[in-house]
């Protein structure tokens, strides 16, 4: 079995704020960039949000303590992934180490496999040939953090 961990980090949040700038209330867009400060074990994390007039406003985000240390841990991080293989003999075992915003089970796995339409992924999602955490889930699931994926090898 092939195991892989993957990050999940939505980069489309949309938050309604006042904008100073302005001087209204305006919806800002997360634009996917990121900015970590780091003191020893902790790192504040920022997320660059733009206003429709490109005003900066920096949320910031949860501190996590990382191991690694440095910001890394905050890129999304996905494997592309391919159905010919998996269908011949390899099953896939899927760690889902973090989780920002709304994950999909049915999306994640179309937008990051080869050779496989959403159609397929429902069909294969309904027939329990992919399982998130040994169990059969719809397959509007949202993934959260600790799930595991398993895409089963085989027809
Ligand atoms: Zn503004």
């Amino acid at each position: 079995m092939r195991k892989l961990s993957w990050r999940l980090i939505d980069i489309q949040d949309v938050e309604s704020r006042y904008c100073r700038s302005c001087g209204k209330v305006v919806e800002f867009k997360k634009n996917g960039k990121t900015r970590s400060n780091s003191n020893g074990k902790n790192i504040y994390h920022f997320e660059i949000y733009k206003c429709p007039n490109n005003h900066t406003w920096n949320k910031k985000a949860k501190s996590l303590t990382s191991k690694k240390g440095g910001g890394e841990i905050y890129q999304t991080k996905t494997d592309r992934l391919n159905w010919t293989s998996v269908e011949n003999d390899e099953s896939i075992l899927i760690l889902i180490e973090c989780v920002f915003g709304n994950w999909r089970l049915d999306k994640l796995l179309s937008d990051n496999m080869d050779g496989l339409s959403r159609k397929k992924i429902f069909r294969l999602i309904e027939r329990g040939k992919i399982l998130v955490g040994n169990q059969k889930v719809k397959p509007n699931y949202r993934l959260r953090k600790g799930d595991e994926i398993r895409i089963l090898a085989g027809k």
